[in-house]
């Protein structure tokens, strides 16, 4: 058996998927030749971009006045992409950013180059969240505490936020917020696939990936048609989402073998029942670990309960002194990758969809059976 990889990303694949890539890696479906050789223009890999489309639209229920692009440059070349793309929808430029971690910060900082780009919020406070003292980056903002300009071309967040363990599913509708015309862009990147996202909410979604979609490479951008076309001169013709979408993907030679790969994924989540099922499956995992360092006092989990991570799970020993040798255990024990993000420090599990119940339940006999030996 493989080891369990609690990798944040790039991380685990389905061994199903992994198996199947490998049998055709040389000869994809009597062509007589890899994914990797073929032309992107070419029936045959026309044929696995419309399939891994088709799939993707169905798995995510994606209605039919979105556009669905396949880019490159992951989700940090988005940071760019997304300002240079939208701010110019508004004679105003402006965009605002709620602030909740690492991965949305380096989004707000970027987009300052294109325009003027406000913080709607924060969570990078110490601050009183529903009765508990929560330190900063460890909470959401409530939207009720947003404010965003009426005027901005789009407001952005980051639903999961990889590093810190912080996820906020519950998106407002805007209207509510007062900027009807404000469409919410959210970097899903390291939750994707991993529960349903509701349309009506948003005007763009972006992914990469290698953490929850298939392997490094290949960017997944969900827009709505009514926000393509205004791209800023200074935008990279090949990351004009009016370019990328005339062209079905096919502006330029899109990342085929990580489309390839996520299109086999998108096979596997199908077979395992869809979203849905997924998404039991993630709230069973995740149960299961937060139930377990609940009920510790040897490792502590410090993220506010109602913004816990399905996907991200950051935990601390008490002792910080063992870090060291539960890392060397972990890995003796056939559990890979468990060491913390440096700037959050302790340890972080990634449970993904690819990571049954059941490297769950390995982690968390390991981690009594740790605390048996040190606690
Ligand atoms: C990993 C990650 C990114 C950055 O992805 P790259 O592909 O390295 O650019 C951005 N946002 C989130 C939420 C991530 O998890």
């Amino acid at each position: 058996m493989r080891p369990w990889n609690f990798s944040a990303g790039p991380s685990a694949l389905p061994l199903e998927v992994l198996q199947h890539a490998a049998a055709e890696m040389t000869d994809w479906h009597g062509s007589g030749m890899s994914v990797m050789e073929m032309s992107h223009r070419g029936k045959q890999f026309t044929q696995i971009y419309e399939e891994a489309l088709a799939d993707l639209r169905e798995l995510l229920q994606v209605p039919e006045e979105f556009d669905v692009l396949f880019m490159q440059g992951g989700a940090s070349a988005q940071n760019a992409i997304v300002p240079l793309n939208l701010i110019g929808r508004r004679d105003a430029r402006k965009a605002d950013y709620v602030l909740a971690g690492i991965w949305s910060n380096k989004s707000h900082k970027e987009a300052q180059r294109y325009g003027d780009i406000a913080v709607a919020a924060s969570s990078g406070a110490q601050a009183d969240v529903d009765g508990r003292t929560q330190a900063p980056w460890t909470w959401f903002p409530k939207p009720a505490d947003w404010s965003v300009r009426a005027d901005a071309s789009y407001l952005h967040i980051c639903s999961n936020e990889t590093i810190g363990g912080v996820e906020f599913p519950d998106w407002p509708d805007m209207k509510s917020l007062g900027a009807p015309e404000v469409p919410l862009v959210v970097d899903v990147s390291s939750h994707f696939l991993s529960r349903s996202i509701d349309f009506s909410k948003v005007g763009m979604v972006y992914a990469g990936a290698q953490k929850n979609a298939g392997p490094a490479g290949v960017t997944m951008v969900i827009v709505r048609k009514e926000l393509i076309g205004h791209a800023l001169p200074i935008c990279p013709s090949a990351f004009d989402y009016a370019n990328v979408s005339a062209a079905g993907s096919m502006f330029n030679t899109p990342p085929t073998y990580a489309m390839y790969m996520a299109g086999l994924v998108f096979k596997w989540l199908k077979k395992q029942g869809g979203i849905a099922s997924m998404e039991a499956a993630n709230i069973a995992k995740a149960r299961a670990l937060y139930d377990y360092l609940d009920g510790s006092s040897f490792y502590v989990s410090t993220v506010h309960p109602s913004y816990r991570s399905r996907m991200n799970v950051p935990f601390f020993l008490k002792d910080e002194s063992l870090n060291a040798a539960f890392l060397e255990g972990a890995d003796a024990a056939d559990l890979r990758q468990l060491r913390g993000h440096k700037s959050v420090g302790g340890m972080r599990a990634s449970i993904y969809n690819a990571l049954p119940l059941e490297a769950v339940q390995a982690l968390i006999s390991y981690m009594q059976d740790f605390e048996r030996r040190h606690g």
